[in-house]
């Protein structure tokens, strides 16, 4: 019975609970059993709630006949997203203690939908990293390997969906941190257009690029926990209305940035890509190739914009207000005491960075340039998709450029690890949705995904395509 309900879809555990042949009670204690196996490998979550059990009683007794999809249904959250009252540290000594004081608004919702909350998930520190390598309470492990990376930051997330231990999972993406971990651990990432899911309750890594979005085994479970999520939040004035979905086309028009595929993209993932598109062709969907001039700016303008706003996202974290203080002789001994142990080196290398590029006299040359950059990357997107020049529907390409690697393999190459999203940076950077889909496996067995990028508020066609890919 247990691991029966443990390879159940969402929508089919969500029928049998509502006939009540499942109870959520069952449902809750299959995954628990779960993460008592195999948690302790996995490291994916960083706290199992104690009360999941009473979650779920509450949930199988306030069941109603018109109770939402995700009533009683299990899920795991990001150690970013506040729940009030449980901790929340962004995987920080600096908040290794803090408690959520309110609940974001992703959360609010999910309560109302009656969602079972398992416990928070491992990530890397603030959500710097694409390996989960910079968590300050150690690294997840990848379900199908566990000498290699889930990616990150969203790892913990990833590997909970990846390898059995949640059907579905909140994560955040502010360069590639859902789409790319998803790729790595064989699950579906979405990263929703920006201000399509409210923000209010995430822990800020820079603003102007966050998105929460689901992490799910099926492109229909992930879109059911984005349509339960989205919305417009008075809470998050950057949030906007939900536009109506447009019907989706029968044959796709599908661009693909061939000359962003010639370098540093391992063999067997664009194997594994070629093979989708022959497929998808075979199927009967046009395949166009598109050029994106500026995509190979992307990196470099991230790479500034992103510590940009993490350097004044982080400067609430002084020891007064949040988390960890440590004393020191004066108060500039504070700061330094409390900033220099409650963050890992990766943050504090991009607080340096952010802190650097926005110092007076160098905006032109370093944060205004890379707004400029950001500017184009947009109207590249916008080109590509215009009717009027009779735009693609959807751009593919390989989510990230490699399989997972080994666990230490690129800790001491912080560049090495920035290129792992060169595919996943341009969607935030402009701000279209984009899906991440497992296409396929690589010899040893690793899973490869490949990315959907749509035009603004296109998600609905991201998800029709998502599951035509899921079953080619
Ligand atoms: N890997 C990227 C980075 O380190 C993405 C992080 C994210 O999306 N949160 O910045």
């Amino acid at each position: 019975m247990a691991t029966d309900l443990l390879t159940l879809s969402v929508t089919e555990a969500s029928h049998l609970l509502t006939k009540k042949e499942i109870s959520a009670v069952e449902l809750a204690e299959s995954y628990l059993a779960q993460i008592e196996a195999k948690n302790s490998d996995l490291k994916a979550y960083l706290e199992v709630f104690a009360d999941v059990v009473d979650q779920a009683k509450v949930s199988d007794d306030k069941r109603s006949a018109g109770s939402h999809a995700l009533w009683g249904i299990p899920l795991a959250v990001k150690d970013n997203i506040l729940i009030e009252g449980r901790r929340a540290s962004s995987a920080s000594r600096i908040l290794e203690n803090y408690v959520a004081p309110y609940d974001a608004t992703v959360i609010t919702k999910l309560k109302t939908a009656g969602s079972v909350f398992l416990g928070r998930t491992n990530m890397d520190e603030f959500a710097m990293g694409g390996s989960t390598e910079n968590s300050s309470f150690g690294p997840t492990k990848n379900p199908h390997d566990l000498s290699r990376v889930p990616g990150g930051s969203s790892g913990g997330s990833a590997a909970a969906v990846g390898g059995g231990l949640a059907p579905i999972a909140l994560g955040s993406d502010t360069g590639g941190s859902i789409r790319q971990p998803a790729s790595l651990c064989g699950a579906v990432g979405l990263k929703p257009t920006y201000g399509n899911v409210s923000r209010y309750g995430l822990m800020a890594m820079a603003s102007s690029l966050d998105q929460i979005g689901p992490i799910a085994r099926s492109v229909a479970d992930a879109r059911l926990l984005y349509e339960t999520i989205a919305g417009r939040d008075p809470l998050d004035s950057t949030s906007v209305e939900l536009v109506e979905p447009k019907a989706t086309p029968e044959a796709f028009t599908i661009g693909v940035p061939y000359d962003t595929l010639t370098e540093g993209v391992d063999e067997e993932v664009l194997a594994i890509f070629n093979d989708t598109i022959a497929k998808l062709k075979g199927a009967g969907h046009l395949i166009r190739e598109v050029s994106l001039p500026n995509l190979k700016y992307s990196l470099a303008s991230y790479y500034v914009l992103m510590p940009a706003e993490s350097s004044t996202n982080l400067g609430r974290f002084d020891g007064l207000r949040y988390g960890v203080a440590k004393s020191g002789a004066n108060l500039l001994e504070d700061y330094l005491k409390t900033r220099g142990e409650g963050f890992g080196p990766e943050v504090r290398r991009r607080i340096i960075l952010g802190t650097y590029v926005l110092s007076a006299g160098y905006y032109d040359a370093f944060y205004g340039k890379a707004t400029a950059v950001r500017e184009l990357v947009r109207q590249d997107y916008a080109q590509a998709f215009a009717k009027k020049n009779s735009g693609v529907d959807i751009i593919l390409t390989p989510t990230a450029p490699t399989p997972a690697w080994l666990i230490g393999e690129k800790v001491n190459d912080p560049l090495q690890m920035y290129l792992e999203d060169i595919f996943t940076v341009p969607a935030n950077l402009a701000g279209i949705p984009a899906l991440s889909v497992p296409a396929g496996q690589t010899r040893a067995g690793l899973p490869v995904g490949v990315q959907l990028a749509g035009p603004h508020f296109a998600e609905n066609n991201l998800f029709a395509l998502g599951e035509i890919i899921e079953q080619l």
